[in-house]
């Protein structure tokens, strides 16, 4: 795998989607697990205001990748060749694509009861063939894990998709990942989008790098995370000099 890019001080691999997904599928077939990361301004931004996570980002994580806008403009901004962005929404996808061609298992872990499974009826409309061999929700007690990673073993899933909220998600995979036969291991931001329970912004606005305007008209609420955005920015460029 190429060497990452730093972006304050957090690795980003800089890599186009298609290799991404490539050097996943490589590292499942050869057995070897992957905590993958879609790394925004936001989990950038986190890192700089706490250790634990920063360390579960750059030392846990095997595959960093940049997803936003932000941390593409970042990586170009210190002067890195980012080719594109790999949003986790686009790479939870393109996995489940994979999936209903190779016959890769995939599980659903996280959201309110029944979004996981909404998500596996779509996904299944979406991909024919996908193998989504389990769903849990996930809000649930610490003694309900066991049965919970025992329920994901038995699936025999490959791949497994947490979501269960930033930095809760990837906390929650550091601790069990040893416990977990699934290779690749990968926290997303929810299956309501999949679900067809929120609304992803329009192509045009990704494309233009608004994604993040359109969450905060959809959800006002988010006004204050998204306070990290102009705090990246200004940040970045001060790592600069
Ligand atoms: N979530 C969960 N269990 C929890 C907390 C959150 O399954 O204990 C799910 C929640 O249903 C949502 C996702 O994790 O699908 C992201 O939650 P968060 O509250 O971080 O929402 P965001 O503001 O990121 O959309």
């Amino acid at each position: 795998m190429q060497d990452p890019i730093k972006i304050l001080g957090v690795p980003v691999h800089a890599m186009t989607m298609q290799e991404a997904v490539k050097t996943l599928e490589e590292r499942m077939l050869a057995k070897e697990q992957t905590f993958v990361v879609t790394a925004n301004a936001e989990i950038i931004m986190m890192c700089q205001e706490n250790a634990e996570y920063k360390k579960i980002i750059c030392e846990d994580a095997e595959l960093v990748l940049p997803d936003g806008a932000g941390a593409v403009w970042a990586g170009r901004h210190l002067g890195y060749k980012v080719p594109e962005r790999v949003a986790g929404f686009d790479l939870y996808n393109e996995l489940l694509d994979l999936s209903a061609h190779k016959g890769y298992k995939a599980y659903f872990f996280g959201g309110s009861p029944g979004v996981a499974e909404a998500a596996k009826a779509k996904s299944e409309e979406l991909y024919p063939g996908v193998q989504v061999v389990g769903c849990h929700n996930g809000y649930f007690k610490d003694e309900d894990v066991p049965q919970i990673i025992a329920d994901i073993n038995a699936s025999g899933a490959d791949m497994l998709f947490v979501a269960l909220g930033a930095p809760k998600q990837e906390k929650w995979l550091v601790a069990h990942r040893a416990e977990l036969n699934a290779k690749i291991l990968m926290g997303i931001g929810g299956f309501d989008v999949l679900a067809g329970k929120m609304e992803r912004a329009p192509k045009w606005m990704q494309d233009a790098s608004l994604e993040w305007a359109f969450r905060l008209y959809k959800q006002p609420s988010r006004f204050m995370r998204m306070m990290a955005l102009p705090k990246f920015v200004i940040k970045v460029m001060a790592s600069k000099f």
